[in-house]
């Protein structure tokens, strides 16, 4: 809609204060429609999850997957998270889309222990709004009891934005988040905020090598360069890599090379539904088989 408003005002040739103007206006209708939408959605089960699976570099074995949102619109069709996360994060929506998504992956991976399908951990996003909301550790605690889950199984992904703003809170949460169990990852890192000093302060178990330093770590020396201080960092600090984004074997080799411990890509599998997932791992070799390679 927004293109649509500015090539019309283009077209017409009016000033640019009116092209602004509507250009925003636009945009402003582009959000509320999302989030009229998305009300809808959550409502009328339109969203599902996909599975990512993440792969261990040094036995090639599924060690977990990432749950990600999917959105399928009756008539717009597919819409990306990339879209209407931030929508509904600025719409508060985001509370009741965070905790249907929790709830859904926990029963889901309920249901993968109780048929014996070896789905050892199952990484959930999160969004500010929910870290910072009074009672979420208690929440969490509450949906891994329903389903009777071990807290180890669950991986709650948090940006380094997250990390950083309300640092009090967010240190109390992460700290109860801790206590029960569950595993704590910085997802896109590197990309957010400069400062480490968090790495220090909570208690975190994985990070995150974001896809733009993945993307040149087959050819490009800086690239390369970065991701090899964030596995010496993490390295240093305890923490777990997991690299994201892997499309081709070049980047394979360089982060096994490295001692980069986990990745997800194109290079292995995109995101799944559950029942493409299932088959993908029932033709996978039970893990103690796997002699190396992916
Ligand atoms: P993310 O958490 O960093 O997830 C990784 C994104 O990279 C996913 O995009 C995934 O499909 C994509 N990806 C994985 N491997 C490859 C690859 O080899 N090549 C390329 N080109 N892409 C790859 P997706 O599913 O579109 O999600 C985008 C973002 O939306 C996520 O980034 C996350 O920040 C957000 N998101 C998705 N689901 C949720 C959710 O349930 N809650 C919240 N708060 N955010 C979510
Ligand atoms: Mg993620
Ligand atoms: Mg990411
Ligand atoms: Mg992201």
């Amino acid at each position: 809609a927004a293109d649509a408003a500015l090539f019309k005002a283009k077209q017409s040739g009016r000033n640019n204060f009116k092209v602004f103007a509507e250009l925003m206006r636009a945009q402003a209708d582009e959000i509320l429609l999302i989030e009229h939408e998305l009300r809808d959605a959550l409502a009328n089960e339109h969203l599902s999850l996909y599975y990512q699976p993440q792969i261990s570099m040094q036995t090639g074995a599924v060690t977990g997957v990432e749950a990600l949102l999917r959105w399928q619109h009756p008539e717009i069709g597919f819409i990306s998270p990339s879209r209407f996360i931030p929508v509904a994060e600025e719409s508060g929506l985001i509370l009741e889309l965070g905790s249907w998504v929790l709830r859904t992956a926990a029963r889901q991976q309920a249901l993968w222990c109780s048929t014996g399908v070896p789905v050892a951990s199952m990484a959930v996003n999160l969004s500010a709004g929910q870290v910072y909301k009074d009672g979420f550790a208690e929440m969490v605690a509450g949906v891994l009891e329903q389903n009777q889950l071990p807290p180890a199984m669950l991986d709650l992904e948090l940006t380094e934005r997250i990390a950083m703003e309300h640092s009090s809170k967010t240190l109390t949460t992460l700290t109860e988040l801790q206590e029960l169990g569950v595993t704590l990852s910085i997802d896109d890192f590197g990309t957010g905020y400069s400062s480490l000093s968090y790495l220090k302060r909570y208690p975190i178990n994985k990070l995150k090598i974001d896809k733009s330093f993945v993307d040149g770590v087959g050819d490009d020396p800086e690239d390369q360069a970065i991701v090899l201080a964030i596995i010496g960092i993490a390295r240093a600090l305890g923490f777990r890599t997991v690299a994201e984004g892997v499309e081709t074997a070049a980047q394979w080799q360089f982060l096994h090379d490295h001692g980069c411990d986990e990745y997800q890509g194109y290079y292995f599998s995109r995101a799944l539904p559950v029942q493409e997932l299932e088959a993908l791992l029932r033709a996978q070799p039970p893990a103690d088989s796997v002699v190396s390679n992916r």
